[in-house]
């Protein structure tokens, strides 16, 4: 069942009025891949009447009114991505298309949609019921943090947006318990994974207990002073040991407790049970597609999660770096399920999560105690402790192979290499397992880069285990008579990265590899990653020593252009 969007479902269901209305910048898309959607089912098996108000028009109260005002709150998301990396290039040019709007036109998104919708609901509904900022922008700008766009430094999007309550990360959980609090007319500030603003009288309660991050106008002035307040942020994020924040923004604090539990996996695979519909809904499938069904209809996430911790990546702040996979028979239960879809033709395009093969193991000290404070779990090596074993997902695979109504199944995800090559019993069974049977004629790897001191600084593996890996790659294919190759995905203009470095990555990138890259990014500062931190103080944070920072858009583009241009040539 499709959550309602107009007024003549809510009729036909008779839902009046809704308990929650959920705004968002995204079409609805009913599918496990959409944060509103999970969120929305998950209320409404619970008993609560909801509905979704994609995309509305900000200029009028048309869209925002149709659906009348929700007794208990309203939830807002700018949506899957970031209102402004979706609008904008990493030259900050008007990106043309959106993969999440429908026709793919990029015209319904307005930037920093959390705060725009915020208003649009104040304006035509005064006084109106607790506004609830989520989904990835709200998240990752909570507290202080750099914005790219305004080349500054913004305060916590609660106070921008005047929402009355945010919450960060996976909120499943965060949102039960407040629909919960706020039915039955308890005070919500003590959820776990929830954000609000007080005065000083309010703060009273956490001074003992909390932890207090630099002013937003201290780290405004002092670039050391947020990267004080960054890594205490960063620090503070696992439901194990985390502390809850507070960080004074003028005469207000900022609040945010400590992060909720992470689902276990009974919770997990109850939500992927949810009937979704995995299509748009009808109301706006009307007014045309979106290209981002084609990749999630009939894609299966295993995990969640990421100890990767690549800098320039937010997912570790966002998700956790503790991976939670769902059963095997969760899994297979919904394969098979798609198999049943009326649009489904044999083919599932994916089998992952945030990076493919984390599914299945990790680290038993992690899951008693928590992450490691000053040590990642696969910078510099892949740490002893992490019980790397492929040997779940080489059973995973091969069951969802042998569902009837499935023809392929592809692991469309990034493969961490220096995962695959540290786990001495089954990594190159399931290479070979994914060479033979899942690859449709490229898998994609992100090394990101092969210069060393630039590696360091993204926290990244080194080269010498991307040729191992190549190597083995190409050995499997040969051996499964498979002609196919290695996509690598790299990274321009990284904090730290020159254009002798960019030079002598396409170097090894044409002896090396032999490949003329085509997948290189350049790079974007989004909120909250501690790559966006040294951008913005070019500094090391870790060691606090000055780096080169390339912060000219058209040297920017010159990076890229080093590497992939077929007629830039290296002198060997
Ligand atoms: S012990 Fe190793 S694998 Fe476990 S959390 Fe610490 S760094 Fe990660």
């Amino acid at each position: 069942m499709f959550l309602p969007t107009t007024r003549i479902e809510l009729d036909r269901l008779g839902w009046h009025p809704l308990d929650v209305i959920l705004v968002t910048g995204d079409s609805y898309i009913d599918s496990p891949f959409i944060g509103t959607a999970v969120i929305g089912k998950l209320l409404v098996e619970a008993g609560y009447r909801v509905g979704v108000i994609a995309q509305p028009d900000i200029h009028s109260e048309q869209d925002i009114t149709r659906l009348g005002e929700p007794r208990l709150f309203w939830g807002v998301t700018a949506g899957s991505v970031d209102s402004m990396v979706a609008n904008y290039t990493a030259l900050k040019k008007k990106r043309k298309s959106d993969d999440y709007t429908p026709g793919g036109v990029n015209n319904r998104r307005p930037d920093r949609a959390t705060i725009v919708y915020t208003n649009l609901i104040r304006r035509n509904f005064k006084p109106t019921r607790p506004i609830v900022l989520g989904g990835i922008e709200a998240s990752l700008r909570r507290v202080a943090h750099y914005d790219f766009w305004s080349d500054r430094l913004r305060g916590s999007i609660l106070l921008d947006a005047k929402g009355d309550y945010l919450l960060y990360g996976m909120a499943e959980k965060a949102v039960l318990e407040l629909a919960t609090c706020l039915r039955d007319g308890g005070e919500p500030r003590q959820i776990a994974g929830l954000c609000y603003l007080t005065n000083e009288a309010g703060l009273a309660e956490h001074r003992e207990t909390y932890l207090e991050l630099p002013s937003y106008e201290t780290v405004a002035q002092d670039k050391n002073a947020f990267i004080d307040m960054f890594h205490l942020f960063y620090q503070n994020n696992d439901p194990l040991t985390a502390r809850g924040l507070y960080q004074k923004h003028g005469m207000r604090y900022l609040v945010q407790n400590p992060p909720a539990a992470h689902l276990t996996q009974a919770e997990l695979d109850a939500i992927y049970r949810l009937d979704f519909e995995r299509r748009q809904h009808p109301y706006y499938e009307s007014l045309g597609r979106v290209r981002a069904l084609e990749t999630i209809q009939f894609s299966l996430a295993t995990h969640r999660g990421c100890y990767g911790e690549c800098n320039f990546c937010a997912i570790a702040v966002h998700e956790g770096r503790t991976v939670r996979w769902r059963s095997q028979e969760s899994i297979l239960e919904e394969a098979s399920r798609l198999t049943q879809h009326p649009d489904f033709k044999g083919n599932i395009l994916d089998v992952g999560g945030p990076t493919a093969n984390m599914y299945g193991f990790e680290c038993s000290k992690k899951l008693k105690r928590g992450v490691c404070r000053n040590k990642r779990c696969l910078y510099p090596q892949v740490c002893s402790l992490l019980e790397v074993d492929h040997q779940q997902q080489i059973e995973l695979l091969r069951s969802i192979r042998r569902i009837k109504g499935v023809k392929k199944v592809f692991v469309a995800s990034g493969i961490r290499h220096d995962l695959v090559l540290s786990d001495r019993s089954n990594g190159l069974s399931y290479l070979q397992e994914v060479v033979e049977h899942h690859v449709s004629g490229q898998m994609k790897i992100a090394p990101e880069h092969t210069e060393e001191r630039v590696l360091h600084l993204m926290g990244k593996p080194g080269k010498a285990s991307l040729l191992e890996f190549k190597q083995l790659f190409d050995r499997f294919s040969l051996q499964a008579g498979k002609s196919q190759f290695l996509t690598y995905y790299l990274i321009a203009a990284h904090p730290g990265c020159t254009n002798q470095d960019m030079i002598n990555l396409k170097r090894f990138a044409s002896q090396k590899l032999r490949v003329n890259p085509e997948q290189v990014q350049i790079f974007t500062p989004t909120p909250s990653t501690y790559s966006s931190l040294m951008y913005y103080t070019e500094m090391d944070p870790f060691t606090r020593q000055p780096i080169f920072v390339e912060k000219e858009p058209k040297r920017k583009e010159h990076q890229k252009t080093i590497v992939t241009q077929k007629s830039f040539t290296v002198k060997t």
